[in-house]
């Protein structure tokens, strides 16, 4: 196999990126096959220019600015304004818009043209993420016909929901131009392969393949981990002791329940405050007992719903203290900011109910997170969401229909409840689960198995 090129929009040359999942799990490989990281600078500038290359930890990065009118078009516009929302079924936030695309079409181009100069045929390109669905097809346009692999970090949508993109026939035309496609759960693959049987004139193989515009792709499901000894021998640092600490002498000896989540309307964190105020008012016998802490800092504040949401979370926070907090207790505390890693191990390792209820999400790297930083003689309890990638890994948590607010009461309640040995059992089973299918297994999987597609018997025409 020859020199891997990773592909995503932001790199681990960002010093904010280097720490997160795929920054891990990329840069041993990268170092391996003295490979290059390519995407985008994070700067934005008047005038476009070309590559930036530098080396750093002996990884090479080959970085791109984008122009304000393509990060307006391509990432503000339709990867997070048409894109994002579908794919986690918000139909109803969407904008569709021709110049969005436009915009997101001329980025893929460009950018492929910039890494088509850079490529050489045996090496290996493995594509991340919504931002750059074209990227295959332009560099085939380009005449590259080596090996190219795509991993979709957030869920593909059912096809009802994903027809509704103006775009989807060009979208998912493009999508076959890889040889092969990771998805994060066996749901999210059989959504896209349904699209591509029922509404691409594509055909299955006895192999698993897919026959569909005269090419081969495979669809494959990796569901992403973490580096769980790593996150593990976080919770033990100082640091983490540190933040341990201090919310601990907030809470006083109550039971913390805490969410950490980036401020995103996917999370369904209006929902889960609601189940919160629902909580407290079923249970009056946990009044002045627990406390739910919410990290989530801002993100994306430039699109107009992530502003509103804030709103939204101030409000409701403000409302259900109000009816039921009193003198020394605070129901909901709502942080709107980001710690480090290691502090946010601290804070896992302490609650006793971790709530990771999105409406919808890929996988759910929090989620895993929280199980590894448990203490195994005295876990704490994990309430999932069904509508998270990780839920199909993890039966053993309490998993909750985040739009139920009854039922997400009372699973925080029963987890509050759950005796020392129920705790234990169920957490060594998920945490069994993440230690097997960790980021390294994640990475491994998918590299071998594009390193083993015969690329150019299937040679996609252009
Ligand atoms: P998403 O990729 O949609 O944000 P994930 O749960 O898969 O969701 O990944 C989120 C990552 O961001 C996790 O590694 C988590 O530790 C980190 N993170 C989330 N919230 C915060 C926060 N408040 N401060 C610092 N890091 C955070």
């Amino acid at each position: 196999m020859g020199r891997l090129i990773g592909v995503s929009n932001r790199t681990a040359a960002d010093p904010n990126a280097r720490a997160g999942g795929l920054a891990v799990a990329l840069w041993d490989a990268l170092v391996a096959s003295n490979g290059t990281w390519f995407g985008w600078s994070g700067r934005t500038v008047d005038e476009a220019r070309g590559i930036e290359m530098f080396s750093d930890g002996g990884v090479d990065f080959a970085l791109v600015d984008l122009t304000h009118e393509e990060h307006e078009r391509f990432y503000l516009g339709y990867s997070n304004r048409a894109l994002w929302p579908i794919f986690h079924y918000r139909t109803d936030l969407a904008n569709f818009d021709d110049e969005d695309f436009a915009g997101y079409e001329a980025v893929n181009h460009r950018f492929a043209r910039l890494l088509s100069k850079q490529l050489k045929p045996d090496d290996v390109v493995w594509v991340h993420d919504y931002h750059f669905c074209l990227m295959g097809e332009e560099l085939r346009q380009h005449g590259f016909d080596g090996r190219i692999g795509y991993f979709l970090h957030i869920p593909f949508p059912a096809p009802e929901v994903f027809r509704t993109l103006p775009e989807h026939t060009r979208l998912a035309r493009a999508m076959t131009a890889y040889n092969l496609l990771g998805f994060q759960t066996e749901d999210h693959k059989a959504n896209f392969e349904r699209y591509l049987l029922e509404f691409a004139g594509g055909r299955k193989n006895d192999d698993g393949t897919v026959s569909v515009h005269g090419r081969t792709v495979t669809l494959k499901a990796y569901p992403i981990g973490i580096d769980v000894d790593d996150f593990a021998a976080l919770a033990e640092k100082d640091k983490a002791r540190e933040a341990s600490t201090r919310i601990g002498r907030f809470l006083g000896g109550r039971e913390l329940v805490l969410g950490v989540d980036r401020m995103d309307y996917s999370k369904g964190l209006p929902q889960r405050f609601e189940a919160v105020g629902r909580l407290i008012r079923d249970y009056p016998d946990l009044h002045g007992k627990v406390s739910y802490t919410q990290i989530a800092p801002p993100s994306r504040t430039k699109v107009d719903e992530y502003a509103e949401l804030r709103e939204q979370l101030d409000q409701l926070s403000g409302s259900i203290n109000g009816d039921h907090g009193d003198l020394d207790w605070i129901p909901i505390r709502y942080l709107a900011r980001s710690y480090t890693r290691d502090e946010l191990a601290g804070l896992y390792r302490i609650a006793r109910v971790g709530l990771v209820t999105p409406l919808r999400d890929g996988m759910n790297l929090v989620a895993k997170e929280f199980i590894a930083a448990q203490d195994p003689h005295d876990p704490g309890v994990l309430v999932l969401s069904h509508f998270a990638g990780a839920a199909s890994q993890m039966p053993e948590a309490l998993l909750v229909n985040p739009y139920d607010t009854h039922e997400v009461a009372d699973a925080i309640y029963r987890a509050i409840h759950m005796p020392l040995e129920e705790r234990k059992e169920r957490w060594s089973a998920i945490d069994k689960t993440i230690r097997e299918k960790d980021i390294y297994w994640w990475r491994q999987t998918f590299l071998h198995d594009l390193g083993h597609i015969d690329a150019e018997s299937d040679l996609p025409p252009v």
